[in-house]
């Protein structure tokens, strides 16, 4: 394996550096702290590396995909991550596209594929319910169909920014007597301004709207919006749900992060001294550094594999635990970092002028939201314990 990056490689980085530079909108609010957003501001970055031709790098060519080498995508997060840019959101670009340019018809492909690319069309993810988790196959949404039609009944739970979305992907019941609860699933996309659709929103505990219930009460959806076939649909949910994981590692976001941290550190007085003079706080970062690099090293380990034809498999397990663990050490230490300065997160109390005087530096307002915000990340994309039984039965073949 080979860590050096080419003169290429280097020429690669400096043309992107330029066209971050050069193109990022600079007016838009701080990604994580999702209420200080709007849709607009989130989808500004998406739209412009749409017509850049640039939202969809990992897509094959002949869908709009770049061609770019692993190796080139990587320097691509790597500066987005440097210059903390608001990157499109995986619903569309990583989960619901590539499923349809993989297993969708033609049609499918020529509907849905230009609304992803441009950033146009919003998504959200429909698979989680409330006795429907980390065992997702027993999920009861229903989908009957009646003529050219199929009548959709239930409720998803925790459908991430669907307040905003236009179309939604799902996952519903189609045989309640497969022989197995996995082989009567479809996976069928719905407009999400159809009648019968209601969107309720679930406040979580860093004050933000980012997820929502939806009920479906009779949604009628052409049955023409049903990818591949009748109760394959767990194939092709599956089939996502590696194309998410391997994203979730966040290690170039993590890496800035870090030279974050290390800034408020030396910002922050402890005893009269900088904290990170501070010996035992010191030991905290240097320790989050390693386990930083050594994760680094093992998902450009797992590009080289892409590189040489290999898809994302079990090892995505391996670099969620491990990224969304540092992800989290990173917040724990940050809210340390800068103490009292971090408590309490004002936005939740009432908006009536006695709020308006965050205290402290610019840099502790949003410690404790960001805190609370990525105790998520250990618990969607599949959580770290179900992670851990992939990679005991798969990797180490226990
Ligand atoms: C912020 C956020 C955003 C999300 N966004 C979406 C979205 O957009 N769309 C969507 O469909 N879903 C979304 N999810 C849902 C997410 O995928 C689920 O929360 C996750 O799969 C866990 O399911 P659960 O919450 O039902 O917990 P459960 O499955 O009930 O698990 C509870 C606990 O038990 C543990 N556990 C369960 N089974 C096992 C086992 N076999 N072995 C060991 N431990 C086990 C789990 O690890 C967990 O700690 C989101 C979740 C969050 C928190």
């Amino acid at each position: 394996m080979n860590l050096e990056f080419t003169p290429e490689e280097n020429a690669f980085r400096d043309e992107v550096r330029d066209f971050i530079a050069n193109n990022y909108p600079q007016n838009i609010g701080t990604r994580g702290v999702q209420d200080e957003m709007s849709p607009e501001d989130m989808a500004a970055w998406h739209k412009i590396l749409g017509q850049k031709g640039w939202s969809v790098p990992a897509w094959p060519t002949e869908y709009g995909g770049t061609g770019w080498t692993p190796t080139q995508r990587y320097i691509w997060s790597e500066e987005n991550a440097r210059m903390n840019t608001v990157m499109p959101l995986p619903f569309g670009v990583s989960m619901v596209g590539p499923v349809i340019y993989t297993f969708g018809s033609d049609e499918q492909k020529a509907e849905y594929l230009p609304g992803i690319r441009s950033g146009n069309v919003w998504w959200c993810q429909g698979y989680s319910e409330p006795g429907a988790g980390s065992d997702l196959a027993s999920l009861k949404t229903t989908a009957v169909r009646d003529g050219d039609d199929y009548i959709l009944n239930g409720q998803k739970t925790w459908t991430t920014l669907a307040q905003h979305a236009d179309w939604g992907f799902f996952l519903c019941r189609t045989d309640p007597d497969a022989p197995k609860p996995q082989m009567g699933i479809s996976f069928i996309l719905v407009d999400m301004k159809s009648p019968g659709i209601e969107v309720r929103p679930i406040k979580l505990i860093d004050g933000g709207h980012e997820v929502n219930e939806v009920w479906l009460t009779d949604v009628r959806v052409p049955a023409a919006n049903l990818i591949g076939e009748e109760n394959k649909g767990w194939t092709y949910a599956k089939f996502l749900l590696a194309h998410e994981r391997s994203g979730i590692a966040g290690v170039a976001r993590s890496k800035r992060g870090v030279e974050q941290l290390k800034e408020i550190a030396a910002a922050e007085m402890l005893d009269g001294k900088p904290l990170i003079e501070d010996m035992g706080f010191a030991t905290k970062i240097s320790q989050l550094e390693i386990d930083l690099s050594a994760l680094e090293i093992t998902e450009l380990r797992t590009l080289a594999g892409e590189q040489a034809g290999k898809g994302p498999g079990p090892e995505s397990s391996l670099l969620k635990v491990k990224g969304t663990e540092i992800q989290q050490r990173l917040t724990e230490l940050t809210l340390e970092a800068v103490g009292y300065y971090g408590t309490p997160d004002f936005r939740s109390f009432p908006d009536d002028g006695s709020n308006d005087f965050p205290i402290g530096p610019d840099y502790a307002h949003h410690a404790a939201p960001t805190y609370f915000n990525m105790r998520k990340t250990s618990i969607y994309g599949g959580s770290n314990e179900i992670q851990r039984n992939i990679i005991t039965k798969m990797i180490l073949g226990l």
